[in-house]
């Protein structure tokens, strides 16, 4: 899949719409996810242009992968959710229901968050 350089996340890199930013770095920014699955939501998105985690992985340069997954980890502490936990969760393709085709990572925080998935049906 190529990379649609008009997808949402894109736009918020290139300041062509607001984005309620918590963190931002060479590598990485982060904002609050505008329709929050848990009090603590915030989205991070490496500044690189990737579709997805398997596309981030696979071709982004070690150095941002470090940085990255780097900035993941200070955006949590930032948020002061490690001590309670919190969920880190990356959707990939259909099945995944991933919506914004700019690889993103979720921090889920701020409550008791329940098993990972809804149980197979
Ligand atoms: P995913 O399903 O993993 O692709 O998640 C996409 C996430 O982006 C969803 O949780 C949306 O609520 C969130 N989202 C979409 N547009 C925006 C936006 N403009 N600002 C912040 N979050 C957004």
């Amino acid at each position: 899949m190529s990379y649609d350089t008009s997808n949402v996340f894109a736009r918020i890199l290139r300041g062509e719409l607001p984005c309620r930013k918590v963190y931002e770095d060479e590598w990485a920014l982060a904002f609050e996810d505008i329709n929050p699955a848990a009090p603590v939501h915030v989205l991070v998105i490496p500044k690189g242009a990737y579709v997805s985690l398997s596309d981030f992985s696979a071709t982004a340069p070690e150095a941002a992968i470090a940085g990255f997954f780097r900035a993941v980890g200070k955006v949590a502490e930032e948020l002061g959710v490690t001590a309670n936990g919190y969920r880190v969760l990356a959707n990939h393709g259909p099945d995944s229901h991933q919506e914004v085709p700019h690889f993103h990572v979720h921090i889920l925080a701020g409550r008791k968050l329940g098993p990972m998935l809804a149980p197979q049906r």
